[in-house]
């Protein structure tokens, strides 16, 4: 990455952070996505049961391999052999010690906004597991609510494509949203988390600055 945009995204970080400390998150700088890793896997101790959010940052900082190990109880939702069995690892991932996920957004008043297919992820954020941690780069950070729904999405067509969800706008050339009723629609459920008052400290927030993920 660039210098001048490592620049920027170093002192959008420390802005953003200030924030989230006000809001009882817990914020935490990574110098890069190996740093990242470092301090994610530093967080969880082994054994730990473990659900993932799909994440392209997770794959790209390394973190879904560690996580997939074989030293922590992964919930492993990626090898299932039927959709009830994949429904079933989501539900138990609502019991996990440990979440770990990215996040479509977070806005410079200390949000998280997220934007689901099956609302999983959306929702374990919210509640369940008793710590989550989210990876995010600075490509992340957004102003409000509104530009974090605009990001998000604005990279559904990616996401649906990845996951190869037959969306129009994952098929269609033109990659153009048409707010879908189809099926396998990746743009189900909306969440955003205002802060971290009730449960201190329960989202941890490792912040890179570099670009990460869709
Ligand atoms: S509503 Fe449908 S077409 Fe629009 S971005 Fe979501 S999945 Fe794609």
């Amino acid at each position: 990455m660039d210098n001048v945009k490592k620049w920027i995204y170093e002192r959008k970080i420390r802005d953003c952070m200030k924030v989230l400390e006000e809001k009882q998150y817990n914020p935490v700088y990574a110098k890069d996505k190996d740093e990242a890793r470092k301090i994610v896997m530093d967080m969880i101790p082994e054994g730990a049961k473990i659900a993932v959010g799909g994440s392209v940052t997770l794959n790209e900082t390394g973190i879904l391999d560690e996580i997939q190990s074989g030293k922590y109880n992964f919930i492993d939702r990626y090898h299932t052999s039927s959709f009830e069995e994949m429904l079933d690892k989501y539900r138990e991932g609502y019991t996990a010690d440990y979440m770990v996920s990215s996040t479509n957004a977070i806005t410079m008043k200390g949000q998280l906004v997220n934007i689901d297919c099956t609302g999983n992820r959306t929702s374990q954020i919210v509640f369940g597991p008793k710590k989550v941690i989210i990876v995010a780069g600075a490509n992340k950070i957004v102003e409000t609510v509104e530009d974090g729904i605009k990001r998000a999405k604005s990279v559904a067509p990616m996401n649906a494509r990845r996951i190869t969800h037959k969306t129009p706008c994952a098929t269609d050339d033109n990659c153009r949203c048409t707010d879908c009723n189809v099926h396998p629609r990746v743009c189900n459920v909306t969440s955003i988390v205002e802060g971290c008052t009730y449960f201190p400290k329960r989202i941890t927030i490792v912040l890179v600055p570099e670009d990460l993920g869709y």
